[in-house]
């Protein structure tokens, strides 16, 4: 059976994603990463996904990069910014964690060779293009390459396979995939429920209604 790593976070994305490598016949190992983010709601949900799928799933702490890694997510100091529904080109530099995929992906790739797989995947898709640069084909290109002189694996694949597509063709994909949307997690606050006016929640809003699909989630606003 091919194998496959793939990094989830408890979104709509990787959720997406792992559902997909499923379908396509991996046998999946998912890995999430408690990197010191302010709350484990996405962590609690990574675990939801991957239990109902019935995948192997690590979670991995190095939870002390948040003493060094400055961002909104992170930094106790930085409160993380609400945008309004009709804002278009609102300020996220301050969600972006410095070099977050590159640190994941790095970690990962250490994890398919140690347990001998050739493949790992993670869910960068074209909406997040503009503000977080590890989320870029040109980034998932050259990482590749760095990989497998890194480990000298020519058969290493690293790959984001929604680089071109936007956050509504993942929900509609996923929805034809069967994804279990209410068990995922997008907030960037750690509430009871998604606060609805983080830059999150509204990309989450937003895939939902541009998708045509009805949002099983459950907002606080
Ligand atoms: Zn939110």
């Amino acid at each position: 059976m091919k194998k496959a790593i793939a990094i989830i976070s408890g979104g709509i994305d990787s959720s997406t994603l792992l559902y997909k490598l499923v379908n396509d016949g991996y046998e999946v190992y998912a890995l999430t990463f408690i990197y010191g983010q302010k709350h484990s709601k996405e962590v609690e949900a990574a675990k939801a996904v991957t239990s109902k799928l019935n995948v192997n799933h690590k979670v991995i702490d190095i939870s002390s990069l948040q003493e060094i890694l400055r961002s909104s997510l992170t930094s106790p100091e930085i409160s993380i910014p609400e945008v309004s529904a009709e804002a278009k080109n609102y300020d996220l530099k301050s969600t972006v964690v410095p070099n977050r995929n590159s640190i994941f992906l790095s970690i990962a790739v250490g994890y398919a060779i140690s347990i001998g797989v050739n493949n790992v995947f993670y869910a960068a898709h074209f909406s997040d293009r503009g503000v977080y640069p590890d989320c870029r084909e040109e980034f998932v290109e050259a990482f590749a390459h760095a990989s497998e002189l890194a480990t000298d694996n020519p058969d290493l694949v690293v790959d984001a396979p929604f680089v071109k597509m936007n956050k509504s063709e993942i929900v509609s994909l996923g929805t034809k995939l069967g994804v279990s949307y209410e068990l995922t997690w997008s907030c960037y606050k750690g509430g009871e429920k998604h606060c609805g006016v983080c830059s999150s929640c509204r990309e989450r809003k937003r895939a939902f209604q541009d998708a045509g699909i009805m949002d099983p989630t459950v907002y606080e606003r």
